[in-house]
Protein backbone atom coordinates (compact mmCIF):
# COMPACT_ATOMS: atom_id res chain seq x y z
CA UNK A 1 0.00 0.00 0.00
CA UNK A 2 1.20 3.50 -0.82
CA UNK A 3 0.62 6.11 1.88
CA UNK A 4 1.19 9.85 2.11
CA UNK A 5 3.47 11.48 4.69
CA UNK A 6 4.37 15.18 4.73
CA UNK A 7 4.58 15.68 0.98
CA UNK A 8 5.75 12.20 -0.05
CA UNK A 9 3.98 9.14 -1.43
CA UNK A 10 5.73 6.14 0.15
CA UNK A 11 5.37 2.39 0.66
CA UNK A 12 3.68 2.07 4.08
CA UNK A 13 6.74 0.40 5.63
CA UNK A 14 8.88 3.43 4.76
CA UNK A 15 6.53 6.02 6.28
CA UNK A 16 7.97 6.88 9.69
CA UNK A 17 7.35 9.67 12.18
CA UNK A 18 9.16 10.77 15.36
CA UNK A 19 8.52 9.10 18.72
CA UNK A 20 8.18 12.70 20.00
CA UNK A 21 5.26 13.42 17.68
CA UNK A 22 2.53 14.99 19.82
CA UNK A 23 -0.18 12.75 18.40
CA UNK A 24 1.77 9.81 19.86
CA UNK A 25 2.62 11.40 23.23
CA UNK A 26 -0.46 13.61 23.85
CA UNK A 27 -3.16 12.45 21.41
CA UNK A 28 -2.62 15.95 20.01
CA UNK A 29 -4.00 15.25 16.58
CA UNK A 30 -7.19 15.49 14.54
CA UNK A 31 -8.46 13.28 11.77
CA UNK A 32 -11.04 12.72 9.05
CA UNK A 33 -12.35 9.62 7.33
CA UNK A 34 -13.74 10.08 3.83
CA UNK A 35 -15.42 7.25 1.99
CA UNK A 36 -14.76 6.29 -1.62
CA UNK A 37 -17.45 4.91 -3.93
CA UNK A 38 -16.74 4.07 -7.55
CA UNK A 39 -13.25 5.52 -7.08
CA UNK A 40 -14.69 8.92 -6.09
CA UNK A 41 -14.74 10.86 -2.83
CA UNK A 42 -17.97 11.23 -0.87
CA UNK A 43 -18.64 14.60 0.79
CA UNK A 44 -15.04 15.78 0.43
CA UNK A 45 -15.98 19.44 0.94
CA UNK A 46 -17.72 18.68 4.25
CA UNK A 47 -14.77 16.72 5.63
CA UNK A 48 -12.32 19.39 4.54
CA UNK A 49 -14.40 22.11 6.24
CA UNK A 50 -14.68 20.13 9.47
CA UNK A 51 -10.92 19.47 9.44
CA UNK A 52 -10.33 23.20 9.12
CA UNK A 53 -12.62 23.80 12.10
CA UNK A 54 -10.95 21.09 14.25
CA UNK A 55 -7.54 22.64 13.53
CA UNK A 56 -8.77 26.11 14.33
CA UNK A 57 -10.47 25.07 17.62
CA UNK A 58 -7.15 23.56 18.76
CA UNK A 59 -5.03 26.45 17.43
CA UNK A 60 -3.17 23.94 15.33
CA UNK A 61 -1.43 25.09 12.12
CA UNK A 62 -2.87 24.05 8.80
CA UNK A 63 -0.47 21.73 6.97
CA UNK A 64 1.23 23.46 4.01
CA UNK A 65 -0.55 20.99 1.73
CA UNK A 66 -4.03 21.91 3.02
CA UNK A 67 -5.12 23.37 -0.33
CA UNK A 68 -3.88 20.24 -2.15
CA UNK A 69 -5.85 17.76 -0.04
CA UNK A 70 -8.36 16.89 -2.75
CA UNK A 71 -5.50 16.15 -5.15
CA UNK A 72 -3.69 14.04 -2.51
CA UNK A 73 -6.86 12.03 -1.76
CA UNK A 74 -7.36 11.40 -5.49
CA UNK A 75 -3.74 10.42 -6.03
CA UNK A 76 -3.93 7.85 -3.19
CA UNK A 77 -7.15 6.43 -4.65
CA UNK A 78 -5.36 6.09 -7.98
CA UNK A 79 -2.09 4.67 -6.62
CA UNK A 80 -3.89 2.07 -4.50
CA UNK A 81 -6.59 1.38 -7.08
CA UNK A 82 -9.43 1.94 -4.60
CA UNK A 83 -12.93 1.38 -5.93
CA UNK A 84 -14.77 1.25 -2.58
CA UNK A 85 -13.22 2.07 0.77
CA UNK A 86 -12.01 4.87 2.94
CA UNK A 87 -9.27 7.43 3.14
CA UNK A 88 -7.94 8.22 6.60
CA UNK A 89 -6.31 11.60 7.15
CA UNK A 90 -4.54 12.75 10.31
CA UNK A 91 -2.91 16.02 11.23
CA UNK A 92 -0.88 16.20 14.42
CA UNK A 93 0.80 19.17 16.01
CA UNK A 94 4.11 17.58 15.07
CA UNK A 95 7.28 17.06 17.00
CA UNK A 96 9.45 19.55 18.88
CA UNK A 97 11.97 16.77 19.61
CA UNK A 98 11.04 16.45 23.28
CA UNK A 99 8.06 15.93 25.58
CA UNK A 100 6.45 19.17 26.68
CA UNK A 101 2.89 20.04 27.68
CA UNK A 102 3.01 23.46 26.05
CA UNK A 103 2.54 23.71 22.31
CA UNK A 104 5.73 23.93 20.23
CA UNK A 105 6.64 27.19 18.47
CA UNK A 106 5.19 28.09 15.09
CA UNK A 107 8.23 26.84 13.17
CA UNK A 108 7.36 23.24 14.15
CA UNK A 109 5.37 21.92 11.22
CA UNK A 110 2.30 19.74 11.70
CA UNK A 111 2.54 16.09 10.63
CA UNK A 112 0.17 15.14 7.80
CA UNK A 113 -0.58 11.47 7.14
CA UNK A 114 -3.07 9.87 4.77
CA UNK A 115 -3.69 6.23 3.95
CA UNK A 116 -6.35 4.22 2.15
CA UNK A 117 -8.42 1.24 3.27
CA UNK A 118 -10.04 -0.87 0.58
CA UNK A 119 -13.52 -2.10 1.61
CA UNK A 120 -15.34 -3.92 -1.15
CA UNK A 121 -19.09 -4.01 -0.43
CA UNK A 122 -19.07 -0.74 1.47
CA UNK A 123 -22.24 0.35 -0.33
CA UNK A 124 -23.63 -3.15 -0.74
CA UNK A 125 -22.93 -4.00 2.93
CA UNK A 126 -24.88 -7.15 3.89
CA UNK A 127 -25.14 -5.88 7.50
CA UNK A 128 -27.47 -3.10 6.30
CA UNK A 129 -30.06 -5.80 5.54
CA UNK A 130 -30.01 -7.28 9.06
CA UNK A 131 -29.11 -4.25 11.15
CA UNK A 132 -26.86 -3.96 14.20
CA UNK A 133 -27.36 -4.44 17.94
CA UNK A 134 -26.18 -1.86 20.43
CA UNK A 135 -25.70 -1.61 24.18
CA UNK A 136 -25.82 1.63 26.17
CA UNK A 137 -22.86 2.82 28.21
CA UNK A 138 -22.10 5.97 30.14
CA UNK A 139 -20.42 8.68 28.05
CA UNK A 140 -17.07 9.20 29.74
CA UNK A 141 -15.30 11.11 26.97
CA UNK A 142 -13.91 14.64 27.30
CA UNK A 143 -16.14 17.70 26.83
CA UNK A 144 -15.16 18.80 23.30
CA UNK A 145 -16.53 15.95 21.22
CA UNK A 146 -17.28 18.41 18.41
CA UNK A 147 -13.53 18.40 17.68
CA UNK A 148 -12.52 15.26 15.81
CA UNK A 149 -9.41 14.35 17.84
CA UNK A 150 -7.53 11.05 17.83
CA UNK A 151 -8.37 10.49 21.54
CA UNK A 152 -10.30 7.32 20.76
CA UNK A 153 -9.55 5.17 23.77
CA UNK A 154 -12.98 5.44 25.39
CA UNK A 155 -14.85 4.76 22.11
CA UNK A 156 -12.49 1.83 21.63
CA UNK A 157 -13.34 0.53 25.13
CA UNK A 158 -17.04 0.99 24.29
CA UNK A 159 -16.68 -1.18 21.19
CA UNK A 160 -14.98 -3.87 23.28
CA UNK A 161 -17.81 -3.73 25.86
CA UNK A 162 -20.33 -4.10 23.03
CA UNK A 163 -18.41 -7.05 21.60
CA UNK A 164 -18.23 -8.72 25.02
CA UNK A 165 -22.03 -8.38 25.23
CA UNK A 166 -22.47 -10.00 21.80
CA UNK A 167 -23.38 -6.65 20.18
CA UNK A 168 -21.96 -4.44 17.45
CA UNK A 169 -21.67 -1.01 19.01
CA UNK A 170 -22.41 1.14 22.06
CA UNK A 171 -24.61 4.22 22.34
CA UNK A 172 -23.25 6.60 24.93
CA UNK A 173 -25.52 8.23 27.49
CA UNK A 174 -25.00 11.44 29.42
CA UNK A 175 -27.44 12.93 31.95
CA UNK A 176 -29.99 10.32 30.88
CA UNK A 177 -29.87 11.13 27.14
CA UNK A 178 -28.08 9.47 24.23
CA UNK A 179 -25.16 11.50 22.89
CA UNK A 180 -24.00 9.31 19.97
CA UNK A 181 -22.47 5.95 19.03
CA UNK A 182 -18.76 5.16 19.50
CA UNK A 183 -18.02 6.28 15.93
CA UNK A 184 -21.37 7.42 14.55
CA UNK A 185 -24.40 9.61 15.16
CA UNK A 186 -27.56 8.03 16.65
CA UNK A 187 -31.19 8.37 15.53
CA UNK A 188 -34.63 7.07 16.35
CA UNK A 189 -37.76 7.16 14.19
CA UNK A 190 -41.34 7.66 15.40
CA UNK A 191 -43.90 7.58 12.61
CA UNK A 192 -42.68 10.07 10.02
CA UNK A 193 -40.34 11.86 12.45
CA UNK A 194 -36.59 11.39 12.74
CA UNK A 195 -35.15 12.30 16.12
CA UNK A 196 -31.44 12.89 16.69
CA UNK A 197 -29.50 14.84 19.27
CA UNK A 198 -28.99 18.56 18.55
CA UNK A 199 -25.50 19.81 17.68
CA UNK A 200 -23.27 21.11 20.46
CA UNK A 201 -19.98 20.26 22.13
CA UNK A 202 -21.43 16.91 23.32
CA UNK A 203 -21.30 15.21 19.89
CA UNK A 204 -19.31 15.18 16.69
CA UNK A 205 -21.05 17.13 13.94
CA UNK A 206 -21.29 14.27 11.50
CA UNK A 207 -20.86 15.07 7.83
CA UNK A 208 -23.17 12.16 7.02
CA UNK A 209 -25.66 13.47 9.63
CA UNK A 210 -25.88 16.85 7.87
CA UNK A 211 -26.50 15.21 4.49
CA UNK A 212 -29.02 12.66 5.79
CA UNK A 213 -31.08 15.29 7.64
CA UNK A 214 -31.17 17.40 4.49
CA UNK A 215 -32.35 14.43 2.41
CA UNK A 216 -34.94 13.54 5.06
CA UNK A 217 -36.46 17.03 4.89
CA UNK A 218 -36.42 16.94 1.09
CA UNK A 219 -38.29 13.60 1.27
CA UNK A 220 -41.03 15.28 3.41
CA UNK A 221 -39.97 13.54 6.62
CA UNK A 222 -39.97 15.50 9.87
CA UNK A 223 -36.75 16.09 11.79
CA UNK A 224 -36.48 16.84 15.51
CA UNK A 225 -33.01 17.70 16.80
CA UNK A 226 -33.23 17.03 20.55
CA UNK A 227 -31.96 14.65 23.24
CA UNK A 228 -33.70 11.28 23.58
CA UNK A 229 -33.45 8.51 26.18
CA UNK A 230 -32.68 4.80 25.84
CA UNK A 231 -36.28 4.08 26.94
CA UNK A 232 -37.58 6.27 24.12
CA UNK A 233 -35.29 4.49 21.68
CA UNK A 234 -36.51 1.07 22.82
CA UNK A 235 -40.10 2.26 22.29
CA UNK A 236 -39.35 3.78 18.85
CA UNK A 237 -40.50 2.38 15.49
CA UNK A 238 -36.94 2.33 14.16
CA UNK A 239 -33.40 3.32 15.03
CA UNK A 240 -30.27 3.83 12.96
CA UNK A 241 -26.78 5.32 12.91
CA UNK A 242 -24.88 7.35 10.35
CA UNK A 243 -21.17 7.78 9.59
CA UNK A 244 -18.88 8.12 6.61
CA UNK A 245 -18.03 4.42 6.77
CA UNK A 246 -21.51 2.97 7.45
CA UNK A 247 -23.66 5.59 5.65
CA UNK A 248 -27.11 4.83 7.12
CA UNK A 249 -27.14 1.61 9.17
CA UNK A 250 -30.27 0.24 10.90
CA UNK A 251 -30.18 -0.55 14.64
CA UNK A 252 -32.52 -3.40 15.55
CA UNK A 253 -31.82 -3.95 19.24
CA UNK A 254 -30.83 -1.76 22.21
CA UNK A 255 -29.81 -3.32 25.53
CA UNK A 256 -31.52 -6.56 24.53
CA UNK A 257 -34.86 -4.94 23.57
CA UNK A 258 -35.96 -5.25 19.94
CA UNK A 259 -36.73 -1.95 18.17
CA UNK A 260 -40.08 -2.05 16.34
CA UNK A 261 -40.34 -5.39 14.56
CA UNK A 262 -36.70 -6.23 15.37
CA UNK A 263 -35.87 -5.89 11.68
CA UNK A 264 -34.46 -2.92 9.72
CA UNK A 265 -37.22 -0.40 9.14
CA UNK A 266 -38.40 1.31 5.94
CA UNK A 267 -37.26 4.82 6.90
CA UNK A 268 -33.64 3.76 7.48
CA UNK A 269 -33.68 1.70 4.28
CA UNK A 270 -35.05 4.60 2.26
CA UNK A 271 -32.57 7.09 3.72
CA UNK A 272 -29.69 4.73 2.99
CA UNK A 273 -30.83 4.43 -0.61
CA UNK A 274 -31.26 8.19 -1.05
CA UNK A 275 -27.93 8.91 0.66
CA UNK A 276 -26.01 6.48 -1.55
CA UNK A 277 -27.62 7.73 -4.74
CA UNK A 278 -27.23 11.45 -3.99
CA UNK A 279 -23.67 11.01 -2.71
CA UNK A 280 -22.55 9.05 -5.73
CA UNK A 281 -24.00 11.76 -7.97
CA UNK A 282 -22.11 14.48 -6.08
CA UNK A 283 -18.86 12.50 -5.57
CA UNK A 284 -15.58 14.14 -6.61
N1 LIG B 1 -19.67 10.61 16.00
C1 LIG B 1 -18.45 10.12 16.27
C2 LIG B 1 -18.00 10.04 17.70
C3 LIG B 1 -17.61 9.71 15.23
O1 LIG B 1 -16.38 9.22 15.50
C4 LIG B 1 -18.08 9.78 13.89
C5 LIG B 1 -17.25 9.36 12.75
O2 LIG B 1 -16.17 8.88 12.85
C6 LIG B 1 -19.37 10.27 13.66
C7 LIG B 1 -20.13 10.69 14.74
C8 LIG B 1 -19.93 10.37 12.27
O3 LIG B 1 -19.34 11.42 11.56
P1 LIG B 1 -19.23 11.37 9.97
O4 LIG B 1 -20.63 11.23 9.46
O5 LIG B 1 -18.66 12.69 9.62
O6 LIG B 1 -18.37 10.22 9.63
Amino acid sequence: RTVYLNGDYLPEEDAKISIFDRSFLMADGVYEVTSVLGGKLIDFAGHSKRLERSLSELEMQKPDAFDDLLEIHRELVRLNDIDEGMIYLQVSRGSAGDRDFTYPSADVKPTLVLFTQSKPNLADNPVAKIGIKVISIEDQRWGRRDIKTVQLLYPSMGKMMAKAAGCDDAWMVEDGAVTEGTSNNAYIVKGNTIITRHLGTEILHGITRAAVLRFALEAQMKVEERPFTIQEAQDADEAFITSASTFVMPVVEIDGAAIGTGNPGPVAARLREIYLEESRNAAL
